[in-house]
């Protein structure tokens, strides 16, 4: 059984002649512990299809199944909430699921741990790097429990070299933790870095035109 599945998914967005096919008949997985890369240029339908894995819009038409997973999303602006420190905002999620505040606080200083971000957990989001918001936004992300993350080019914005950084913490926390993640970016050496699998989707409709497995022989850490 996949972690994410979708059969047939299409999207439009409008009405009638106004009406914008963003995704045409889509259909793919994610298996358990897979990391796929869905690559793809700008406007292709990339950021659609996550939201509507994660359930913040619903597809025109097909099945979309992530039974009984836990979904959390990362984007490419981290989103913290600069009046709260880092710990508050890695709280945040398990706040609203109703976690004790004492577990709250373990929870998001072992996780702050993880993302090598120990000693920042009273620091506010602006006395930080780019780089080390992602890491928060990631730790936010998994101390929500999540066993399937969605990142939308959630390193796109970051230099070269903290995005190297970062890959090889995501990599390392992908394997200790057994996740399933769908990556979308429009950077072919990020999705071939990082994927098992690179699903290709074309742009309008966005439609997948290739799944294929990344057999190179590159470095894994
Ligand atoms: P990507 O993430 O690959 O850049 P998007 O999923 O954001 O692509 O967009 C796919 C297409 O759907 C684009 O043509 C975009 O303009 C359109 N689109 C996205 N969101 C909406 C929306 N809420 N309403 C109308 N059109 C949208
Ligand atoms: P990242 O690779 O996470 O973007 P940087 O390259 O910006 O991090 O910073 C490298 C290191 O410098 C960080 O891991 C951190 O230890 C330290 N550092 C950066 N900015 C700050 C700051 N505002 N306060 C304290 N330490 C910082």
């Amino acid at each position: 059984e996949p972690a994410v599945r979708l059969d047939g998914v299409s999207k439009i967005y409008g009405q009638g002649r106004n009406g914008l096919l963003a995704l045409d008949n889509v259909s793919l997985s994610v298996g358990q512990g897979e990391f796929v890369c869905m690559l793809g240029a700008s406007g292709c339908g990339k950021s659609t299809l996550l939201s509507l894995v994660a359930g913040l819009d619903s597809p025109t038409a097909g099945r979309i199944g992530t039974e009984g997973r836990r979904i959390a999303m990362m984007f490419q602006e981290p989103a913290l909430f600069p009046w709260l420190t880092v710990s508050a905002n890695v709280e945040m999620a398990m706040r609203v699921q109703g976690v004790a505040k004492r577990e709250r606080q373990a929870r998001a200083a072992e996780f702050l741990e993880i993302v090598h971000l120990g000693g920042f957990g009273d620091k506010r989001p602006h006395e930080l790097s780019g780089g080390m918001r992602q890491r928060v936004s990631l730790a936010r992300a998994l101390a929500q429990d999540a066993d399937v993350l969605l990142m939308d080019e959630p390193f796109g914005a970051l230099d070269a070299m903290t995005r190297d950084l970062l890959h090889d913490e995501l990599e390392r926390i992908w394997r200790e933790r057994g996740l399933s993640v769908l990556f979308v970016t429009h950077n072919v050496r990020e999705a071939v870095r990082l994927g098992d699998r690179v699903i290709l989707l074309s742009s309008r409709p966005g439609r997948v035109v290739e799944d294929f497995p990344v057999t190179l022989d590159r470095p894994r850490h």
